[in-house]
């Protein structure tokens, strides 16, 4: 199987920004065994600005411009370190990608992109892909790495797209609020319910939210590739899906009737 993983800061670090290092390592020891066993494996890592954040002891996640910048090109590098030093202890070789909306949006940079990104698989290794924070200003930013791993997925016809995020999935309602609420495990259409269900809060230290997550699903399906949201929490939640069971909320592709074309 070939497929895309978004992992979130929330799933990646504390509420501190500080790395949760028994999870990355769990999820770096997992992915690591799914590679193993045949899958193709794209890794779309949130982090960056969290992280820089934690390193530079930033009391909360920088709002303005060049302290966010500042904050990603810290974390960067520390995301990467670790990330190179988790997948190594398995024989993982990791490549760095980041990219910024016109990557994507222009056909000559997102071909040279597309074929970056089929050699390094070809090759063996595991590209890591985040958003060039340190120079994507607003104009030029895809905003949140839902979105960014998604037209990722596409560009490469992803058989599927997982976010790992701290939610277990797209519920009927808020469950920090109502605690009856269901989680729907299938979606087939994102019809004006399902929209009206996404609120748009994100966690302290990440960006997306339900909103941009669906925004996700449709680029995602309307490019032929399911997607799926699952908890992060224990990231052995992978070996379930890679076997096909049902985890979180799956957004099939195709039969969504999406008749717009999907920008990120
Ligand atoms: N690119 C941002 C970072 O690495 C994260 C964007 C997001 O959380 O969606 O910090």
């Amino acid at each position: 199987m070939k497929a895309v993983i978004k992992v979130g800061t929330s799933t990646l670090a504390y509420r501190t920004g500080r790395l949760n290092i028994r999870r990355v390592e769990k999820l770096c020891k997992t992915l690591s065994d799914l590679k193993n066993a045949g899958n193709e494996l794209i890794v779309v890592s949130s982090g960056a600005i969290g992280m820089g954040a934690g390193k530079l002891s930033l009391p909360s996640r920088p709002t303005d411009m060049p302290t966010k910048q500042a904050a990603a090109a810290v974390g960067q590098c520390e995301l990467m370190y670790t990330y190179d030093r988790l997948f190594s202890e398995y024989h993982h070789t990791v490549a760095q990608i980041l990219l910024t909306a016109q990557d994507i949006e222009q056909q000559g940079r997102r071909e040279n992109f597309q074929s970056t990104l089929m050699r390094l698989l070809e090759l063996g290794a595991l590209p890591i892909i985040n958003e060039n924070d340190s120079v994507a200003t607003e104009e030029i930013a895809i905003g949140d790495n839902d979105s960014l791993s998604a037209a990722v997925a596409a560009c490469i016809g992803a058989d599927l797209l997982i976010l790992l995020s701290d939610i277990d999935g797209l519920y009927d309602d808020d469950p920090h609020k109502n605690p009856a609420a269901k989680m729907i495990p299938v979606v087939t259409q994102i019809s004006p319910e399902i929209e009206a269900l996404a609120g748009s809060a994100g966690s302290e230290l990440g960006t997306g939210g339900m909103t941009t997550k669906l925004h996700a699903a449709r680029i995602a399906t309307a490019a032929g590739t399911d997607m799926i949201i699952a908890n992060g929490e224990d990231p052995a939640v992978l070996y379930d899906i890679f076997e096909g069971k049902a985890i979180g909320t799956r957004f099939v592709a195709g039969g969504n009737g999406n008749d717009r074309k999907e920008r990120i």
